[in-house]
């Protein structure tokens, strides 16, 4: 199998994959989204809450906040030799206190490891009115996809088979582009293929 990397930033990546079949590249799309680790807040403390938002409700969006982590120091809670009790080698604490008139947004969790952030700031949380108050403590913990979504590391990971196209002994009739169903040809004095990534 030949891989090509098209595409690689902290929020996307996207590659090509020759020599290879569908089952493979299926297991690696599957793999990507269940045994990857990464860090979710697991669960809440909550110390007050008087919103309009149930406290599990608040546990479900604050532990869908993705996590900024650094995977080398951090171990999963069952391979831990705390024995997953939860020490500072297996989970981080994050606090979150505010009070109303004011949106809640993912910027506002405090952790207490800087290498653990939420991963974009702008996600809103909850809305407070005049007098309402949270104050939360969230435990982050490592984990995969395979025991909850809040673990998967991708949100959309899929693959798609690439046409292989060859053109021979062409008189250039132009029949084969109104046949094409995609729209992958075009002919300019020459018979070309469009570009396939776009
Ligand atoms: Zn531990």
């Amino acid at each position: 199998m030949k891989i090509e990397v098209l595409k690689l930033s902290d929020e996307k990546g996207r590659f090509l994959l020759r020599e290879t079949s569908s089952a493979f590249v299926n297991a690696i799309r599957r793999s990507a989204m269940a045994d990857v680790q990464k860090m979710a807040v697991d669960y809440i403390n909550v110390y007050d809450n008087t919103s309009s938002l149930y406290d599990e409700i608040l546990a479900s969006r604050i532990g869908l906040i993705p996590l900024t982590a650094d995977l080398n120091s951090l171990k999963l809670p069952e391979e831990c030799r705390c024995g997953g009790e939860g020490c500072p080698s297996c989970q981080v604490s994050l606090t979150l206190t505010a009070e109303g008139p004011k949106m809640v947004y993912s910027r506002d969790l405090f952790s207490t490891d800087p290498s653990i952030q939420p991963s974009f700031p702008d996600i809103p949380i909850v809305k407070l009115v005049d007098g309402q108050r949270v104050m939360i403590e969230a435990v982050a913990r490592l984990g995969t996809g395979k025991k909850h979504a809040k673990w998967q590391p991708a949100v959309a990971c899929g693959y798609k088979n690439m046409p292989k196209i060859t053109i021979k002994d062409c008189d250039k009739c132009g029949r084969c582009i109104d046949e094409c169903p995609k729209q992958l040809l075009s002919l300019n004095k020459e018979l070309k293929v469009k570009d396939l990534m776009e």
